[in-house]
């Protein structure tokens, strides 16, 4: 089974292993270099970007991850890990960093500014079935993308239609949204195949 990590600084940790592991995963926390060192791929989990950018550097785990990155390795992000794979952070705070990630403008706390936490359906391109039952809590939405960027998944309905939750750069995938809160695999799945086949 392919190696998956999911970086442990802060955010849901576990859930994101148990679903991985559920997905055909061998999952396993990350939060030092040589972890990372023995990983196929990496889950940046949900939580608060700024802590996870500040705890990168104080772990010293930012120059690592960059790398493996420039060397093709797969990485999710959802909510929190979304914006750490974004080049472009609006509504963020001054100091905080991202990883060398997917070529794009996200929104931080986007749906925030109407409603803390909502529920929407969302289609995901490539993972075929019901529409996901995306849980969405203070997350970012993505207000543009660069030319490699395919969007995969968009808000369906509500008053945050056609907001792009869902976008694929090579081997990096970001959500807005928490599959691993809801039961629902198949972007973990989804996932684990990524890996297996990089
Ligand atoms: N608002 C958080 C941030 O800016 C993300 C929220 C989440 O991951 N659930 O990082």
């Amino acid at each position: 089974a392919p190696v998956i990590g999911v970086l442990a600084l802060q955010g849901d940790v576990r859930e994101h292993v148990a679903a991985l592991a559920a997905a055909g995963a061998d999952a396993r926390p990350v939060r030092r270099p040589s972890e990372l060192d023995a990983v196929d791929g990496l889950v940046i989990p949900g939580g608060e970007s700024t802590t996870i950018s500040k705890l990168a550097d104080i772990f010293e785990m930012r120059e690592p991850i960059d790398k493996r990155i420039a060397d093709g390795m797969p990485v999710y992000g959802s909510c929190a890990g979304m914006i750490m794979l974004a080049t472009e952070v609006l509504d963020g705070r001054p100091d905080q960093r991202g990883f060398a990630g997917i070529e794009m403008t996200v929104r931080r706390n986007a749906f925030g500014r109407q409603v803390d936490s909502f529920e929407a359906p969302v289609e995901i391109a490539g993972v075929p079935g019901e529409p996901f039952h995306a849980v969405f809590i203070r997350a970012p939405w993505v207000e543009r993308v660069g030319a490699a960027v395919q969007v995969i998944g968009k808000v369906t309905g509500g008053p945050a239609a056609e907001r792009i939750v869902a976008v694929r750069q090579g081997n990096l995938l970001a959500t807005s949204f928490h599959p691993e809160l809801t039961g629902d695999l198949r972007v973990h799945a989804y996932f684990v195949e990524l890996v297996r086949a990089a």
